[in-house]
């Protein structure tokens, strides 16, 4: 019989192989950066491109915090949450959790993510690790420079006719109540479903520390299910309840699962 460690020294470089570099997981912020009808656009002035004997460059830019690849931070839905400058430092950095929604999505635009595909992955992958980011991949990264069939509506400027995936409330407490995640992310502008105005996840993971990554940039590639980690650091904006966010998908130099027994 197959021992886990044996099985794990020969899935576990395999995975490695497969993300040598670190992998930018943002889209890049500029006029065309999507963001929910309600928000303003990101907006930009080059306002000084002039020099004598030197070249000196300098920008002025406007944003909405919640717009293209961003972190809501608990306040957002929760007065009594943490905002994005008290968010400790040590859960920007965690271990990745890629949970592959892809066919799911495709069959149904309107998925919405349940406790059993959780358990699925760990019957899988194993126990989600401590201090897990969880990044749902709905295959909708791609759809990004199609406003229209990212948002799953004709009427981009009209919040309520939103149509894609997200992650069920039974799904949401799920998380919690592992009590080893950091963060939850989704490729989609949302971690509620689009046909939601009432944003019942966002809700649940509020009461919590667990913050929520945005419309992150996933590969057409699909990244490994597990195996390195994920790093998402937030503009330092006082008082934010949420903010653009740099994520990057970083492979681990040695294997630091913290409750895979060795
Ligand atoms: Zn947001």
């Amino acid at each position: 019989m197959y021992s886990l460690f044996t099985m794990l020294a020969y899935t576990l470089p395999l995975v490695l192989s497969e993300m040598p570099e670190p992998v930018d997981l943002t889209h890049t912020y500029d006029e065309d950066t999507l963001h929910f009808s309600v928000y303003r656009s990101f907006n930009l002035t080059k306002v000084y491109m002039q020099g004598v004997n030197t070249f000196f460059s300098s920008n002025d830019f406007q944003t909405a915090e919640h717009l293209g690849t961003h972190m809501d931070a608990p306040y957002h839905f929760n007065p009594d949450g943490v905002r994005v400058d008290e968010i400790l430092v040590s859960r920007f950095i965690g271990q990745a959790v890629i949970v592959d929604l892809r066919t799911k999505a495709q069959a149904d635009p309107e998925y919405l993510v349940t406790p059993e595909d959780f358990i699925g992955w760990e019957r899988r992958y194993g126990p989600i690790p401590k201090g897990a980011i969880i990044i749902l991949d709905f295959g909708w990264a791609v759809k990004y420079t199609n406003p229209q069939e990212f948002f799953g509506t004709a009427n981009i400027n009209d919040y309520t006719t939103y149509r894609f995936p997200g992650l069920s409330v039974a799904g949401a407490r799920w998380l919690i109540n592992t009590g080893r995640v950091y963060g939850v992310g989704t490729d989609t502008a949302s971690i509620d479903c689009g046909r939601s105005t009432d944003f019942p996840a966002h809700k649940v993971l509020s009461k919590t520390t667990i913050y929520n990554l945005e419309m992150v940039a996933l590969p057409k590639e699909p990244l490994p299910p597990t195996g390195f980690q994920i790093a998402a650091l937030p503009m330092k904006i006082r008082e934010g309840t949420g903010a653009p966010v740099r994520i990057l998908a970083i492979p681990n130099p040695f294997l630091q699962h913290t409750n895979m027994p060795l």
